[in-house]
C-alpha cells in the first residue's frame, strides 16, 4: 500500500506511474461480517449501534474484469444505507450479494463472508479491466452508486429501470469505505478539482438522488417559482434539495428540527424554514391514528411562509410519521415524491386529498448515469456545493454512521480512506477561492 500512498502525495505521479504501482494482496475497508447479521435481534432499531457491527478489516485486493476499474479511495462518505446496512435493516445486506452472486462468475466474487460497504468515493484509478477505453489510471474520479449490468432491454431508456440495478457499496460488495474499492467504469465521472478529497467524495449519492428525484424529468420536475417543501431540509438529502431549488429559481420551504439546522438552511439562502421541534407537530395521535388538525396547522404555517400559497412539490422521505401531511399540504395538481421510508415504509394518508386534487405520487430511486453526472457536473461548476459538516477517520467508520443514525449530524459526514489528513486534493485555488464561504457552510469547525 505504501507504493500507492506514495503515488498518491506525489503532485509529479504520472499515468505510468499509477499503472505500474504494484498491488498489494490485501486492503483495509469497514466491513460487516455474516456470522453478525443476528447480533442486533430483537433489539429496537435506535438502539442497535453500528460501532458493535461495523469492523476494519483486511480483506483480498479483487482484481477488475471486464468494464470495472480498480480505485484507490482517498476519501468516502456516511449515507444513510450505511446506517441500514450496519444495523441489518430492513435485511441483511449478505442476501442481496449472494443473489448477485447467481448472476455471474465475475458477480459471484461480490458473495463474501464480509461486506465491504460504502456508496460513495473519490480517488484514482490504479486498474482498469478489458473494455475500459475512457478512463485510465492516474485519473482522479469520483464514482456515483448505480451498477447496472444492461443485459436486458429494460434499462435503455433509463438505466435506473435495468433489472439487474443494484446501489453499489450496499447491495455489490467491495465498496467505498475502504482504502481500495471496485467500481464498474460506467460509475465514473472527473473530481471537482476545487476541492478536497473529503468535500469530492461527499455530495455523490445524495446529490444525484436529489436531483433526480426533485429537477430530472423522470421526478418532480421542479420549475421556476415552484414552492417545494424540503423534508429535513439540514441532512444529506434535504441539503442538496434545497440548494436545487434555490439555484433553480424555485421557493424552498426547509423543515428541521433544530435551530442550529434551521440557521444553515438560512445560510444556504433559504428564507421559509419550520423548526417541527419548535412547533410540536404531533400528526400521529398514537400509532394507528393520525391527526388531520395537525396536518392542517402544518398547511397553515407553510401558507404564513409563502404568502397564501401551498406546496407544488414535497420532496419526501422521512415516511410513515409525515407521509400523510406530505399529501394533504400539497397543491391541487401538486406533486409528491418519495425515494424513502426512514420512519417506517407502510405510508398512510387520506386518498380523498389525492384522487379528489388531482395529486401525484412519484416513486423516485437513486440516478441514472447522465442525471449522476449532471448532478456532479453542477459541483463542478460551483452551483451546487457539498455540505460536509465532519470528517471521520477510517478507523471511525463505525462512530460516523452512530452518530448519523442518532440524527446528531448536518449535512454530509465524510471519512478519510487514504488521504492522510483533510485539505488535500485541490488543484484548482482560484475557484475554490470564490466559493469557500458556500463550501464551509456546514463545517462545524472550519479546517486550518
Ligand atoms: P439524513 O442525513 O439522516 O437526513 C434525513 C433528515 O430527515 C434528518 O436530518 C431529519 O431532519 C429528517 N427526519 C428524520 N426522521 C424524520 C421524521 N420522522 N420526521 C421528519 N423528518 C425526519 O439522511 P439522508 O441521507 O437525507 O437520507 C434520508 C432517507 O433517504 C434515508 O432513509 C435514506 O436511506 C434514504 N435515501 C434513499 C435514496 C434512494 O436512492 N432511494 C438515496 C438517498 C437516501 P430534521 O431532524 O432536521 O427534521
Amino acid at each position: 500500500m505504501d507504493e500507492i500512498i506514495g503515488a498518491l502525495l506525489s503532485e509529479d505521479s504520472t499515468a505510468q506511474d499509477f499503472a505500474g504501482v504494484r498491488l498489494p494482496e490485501s486492503y483495509r475497508g469497514a466491513v460487516l461480517r455474516k456470522e453478525d447479521t443476528g447480533m442486533f435481534e430483537g433489539m429496537a432499531s435506535a438502539d442497535k449501534d453500528p460501532r458493535k457491527s461495523l469492523h476494519l478489516h483486511d480483506v483480498p485486493v479483487p482484481l477488475p474484469s471486464a468494464g470495472e476499474a480498480l480505485i484507490a479511495v482517498m476519501a468516502s462518505s456516511v449515507n444513510y444505507n450505511t446506517v441500514w446496512s450496519s444495523i441489518f435493516e430492513p435485511l441483511p445486506t449478505f442476501g442481496f450479494l449472494e443473489r448477485y452472486a447467481r448472476l455471474s462468475p465475475a458477480a459471484a466474487r461480490h458473495d463474501q463472508p464480509y461486506h465491504v460497504i460504502g456508496s460513495d468515493l473519490a480517488g484514482v484509478v490504479l486498474r482498469t479491466g478489458p473494455g475500459v477505453n475512457r478512463w485510465k489510471p492516474g485519473d482522479r474520479v469520483v464514482a456515483h452508486c448505480l451498477s447496472v449490468e444492461l443485459e436486458s432491454s429494460d434499462g435503455h431508456n433509463d438505466t435506473m429501470l435495468d433489472p439487474e440495478q443494484r446501489i453499489w457499496g450496499f447491495e455489490t460488495n467491495f465498496g467505498g469505505l475502504a482504502q481500495l474499492a471496485l467500481v464498474k467504469s460506467n460509475q465514473l465521472m472527473p473530481k471537482a478539482e476545487h476541492l478536497t478529497w473529503e468535500e469530492a467524495a461527499s455530495p455523490g449519492l445524495v446529490n444525484s438522488t436529489a436531483y433526480r428525484q426533485l429537477v430530472s424529468r423522470n421526478g418532480a420536475g421542479m420549475k421556476q417559482g415552484d414552492n417545494v417543501l424540503i423534508w429535513g431540509a439540514g441532512g444529506g438529502l434535504g441539503s442538496y434539495a434545497t440548494q436545487f431549488a434555490l439555484a433553480g429559481g424555485a421557493n424552498p420551504i426547509c423543515v428541521v428540527s433544530s435551530p442550529e439546522k434551521a440557521e444553515i438552511c438560512r445560510r444556504m439562502g433559504a428564507e421559509a424554514v419550520i423548526d417541527r421541534n419548535a412547533e410540536g407537530y404531533k400528526f400521529w395521535k398514537d400509532e394507528r391514528t393520525q391527526d388531520p388538525r395537525e396536518w392542517k396547522r402544518f398547511g397553515s404555517k407553510i401558507r404564513e411562509l409563502t404568502g397564501g400559497e401551498d406546496i407544488d412539490i414535497v420532496f419526501e422521505h422521512p415516511g410513515r410519521e409525515t407521509f400523510g401531511a406530505s399529501v394533504y399540504v400539497t397543491r391541487k395538481g401538486g406533486t409528491i415524491t418519495t425515494c424513502a421510508s426512514t420512519s417506517g415504509y407502510m405510508h398512510e394518508y387520506d386518498n380523498r386529498y389525492l384522487w379528489m386534487s388531482l395529486k401525484r405520487i412519484i416513486g423516485s430511486h437513486f440516478a441514472n448515469y447522465r442525471e449522476a453526472w449532471e448532478a456532479n457536473r453542477l459541483i463542478a461548476k460551483g452551483k451546487i456545493h457539498p455540505t460536509l459538516s465532519k470528517v471521520y477517520s477510517l478507523e471511525e467508520t463505525g462512530q460516523a454512521a452512530h452518530d448519523v443514525h442518532r440524527n446528531a449530524h448536518q449535512g454530509k459526514v465524510g471519512v478519510l480512506c487514504l488521504a492522510p489528513e483533510e485539505g488535500l486534493g485541490v488543484r484548482d485555488a482560484e475557484m475554490r477561492a470564490e466559493h469557500l464561504d458556500a463550501i464551509n457552510r456546514f463545517r462545524e469547525k472550519t479546517p486550518s
